[in-house]
């Protein structure tokens, strides 16, 4: 048969939950001052509730940390004054060996006077440094966190290089602030995704991206330079350098990306300026011998005919000697605009060298070539040059045709035969157009 504990059973019994629960308690009569701890309470302290002596509302006053006293005053004000239904807050108190150890401190009025003052108050005391450790540290976590995001930022600031990770499987794509910035979209609301990705790719570079994406999945390496369209359609060069690591279904790149515009420009120019003669801008020697075995290339594949033909001003040094090297460069840039004005787009013209220029002329048979030919060298003829107080001067052209021939063996011998032309033509009198095949 079953017994229903006695009451002094039943208050042991409350006391071993109390110990064994680890909790603090207290019983404080606000008018006298008169307080009482359980053991636990002074053992929490590393004291003996007897070492601790008589006990009252000093022997809390003498272990709360001092500048928790407000915290703890105004909790207990909230309470009897009605505005909080419990006493509760977080103080800390001074442990025997002078560390200091932080609790809850919880209760409420048990007793009120006739006149309505709080009485007897009871409550308890529960350990909560270990928790408050762990906050500290998660919060030094969190803010080491924090600083070592600020330092990515201001590193990707610095280097002018943003960062991504993407799942091509899912489509998820994160893309650091520089990103946002270097695509030309707001950080706070673009939602960026590989979907959105391929539509910034410019439409002539997506087979490119592909091609180098489906490298990666091989080499893990990630290696490209392509164009961007941004939403204001602008164009940009950029740089992507990724890293692709499979984590089993799960396929993850992450990788940089750089805005390389400028350095694609100064590229360009320092190529352009490579292939282009300084005194007249039109292409040099360069262009003319690449373009010489580009023509001889189609013209052996596919029969495509291509006139070679060189220009050399007659009695150049004459020019120079009598008018100057001024005078003689305006004549060499005159001829060149001749030139440039007088052929279609896809003829090359070129500055050789000296006063001395090549013409190819893509798609074009001997006869056509002359007649060309002789329109520029009587266009030359028939310019005049005003020099002040000397008078007018006219110069001349000589010029030497040839084209490819079927048993021509290399590029150069187009040109040979032009040469051989031209000096035919100096040795004939000068002023005059001669063809050699
Ligand atoms: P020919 O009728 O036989 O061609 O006689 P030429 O005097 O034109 O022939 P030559 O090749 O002996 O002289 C070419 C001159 O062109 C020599 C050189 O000083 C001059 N020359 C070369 N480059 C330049 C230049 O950039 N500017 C100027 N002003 N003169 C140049
Ligand atoms: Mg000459
Ligand atoms: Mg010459």
């Amino acid at each position: 048969m079953e017994q229903s504990p006695a009451s002094g059973d039943r208050v042991s019994a409350l006391e071993t939950i109390i110990d064994v629960a680890e909790l603090g308690t207290w019983i404080w009569n606000v008018q006298t001052g008169e307080t009482e701890f359980n053991e636990y309470w002074a053992r929490m302290l590393g004291y003996t509730l007897d070492e601790l002596g008589p006990t009252s509302i000093e022997t809390w006053l003498d272990v709360l940390n001092d500048e928790d006293r407000p915290v703890s005053e105004r909790a207990l004000s909230a309470h009897f004054e009605g505005r909080a239904s419990v006493y509760d807050c977080e103080v800390r108190l001074y442990h025997r060996d002078g560390r200091l150890i932080w609790v809850r401190d919880f209760g409420r009025v048990v007793s009120w006077t006739s006149d309505g003052l709080p009485e007897w108050v009871s409550g308890a005391h529960l350990d909560i440094t270990s928790h408050k450790d762990l906050e500290q540290s998660l919060r030094a976590e969190s803010e080491a966190n924090r600083e070592l995001v600020q330092t990515l930022e201001r590193a990707q600031e610095i280097g002018n290089l943003g960062y991504w990770k993407a799942n091509p499987g899912t489509g998820y794509l994160y893309w650091s602030k520089k990103v946002f910035e270097i695509f030309g979209v707001c950080s706070e609301t673009f939602v960026p995704s590989v979907d959105v990705f391929r539509a910034f790719v410019h439409p002539d570079d997506l087979a490119l991206v592909d091609a180098r994406e489906a490298q990666a999945r091989q080499a893990g390496l990630f290696d490209v330079e392509h164009r961007i369209i941004r939403p204001d359609g602008t164009v940009r060069w950029v740089q992507e350098r990724g890293d692709y690591t499979p984590h089993g279904n799960n396929q993850l790149f992450i990788g940089t990306v750089r805005d390389i515009t400028e350095q694609k420009e100064q590229e360009a120019r320092l190529r352009e300026l490579s292939l282009t003669d300084p005194l007249t801008h039109i292409h040099n020697r360069r262009v003319f011998m690449e373009r010489l075995t580009g023509s001889y290339e189609l013209f052996h594949r596919r029969g495509i005919p291509t006139a070679v033909i060189m220009l050399d001003i007659d009695h150049f040094k004459a020019v120079n000697d009598t008018y100057g090297h001024g005078v003689g460069d305006a004549v060499i840039k005159r001829v060149a605009q001749t030139l440039t004005d007088g052929v279609r787009e896809s003829d090359v013209p070129c500055r050789i060298g000296g006063e001395e220029f090549g013409l190819l002329l893509p798609g074009t048979e001997i006869a056509e070539a002359r007649e060309l030919a002789e329109r520029l060298r009587s266009e030359i003829a028939e310019q005049s040059y005003a020099l002040d107080q000397r008078g007018t001067l006219r110069i001349t052209l000589t010029v030497g045709i040839s084209v490819f021939l079927e048993q021509d063996e290399h590029p150069e011998q187009a040109l040979q035969r032009a040469d051989a032309a031209l000096y035919q033509g100096k040795a004939n009198g000068r002023n005059r157009v001669v063809a050699r095949t």
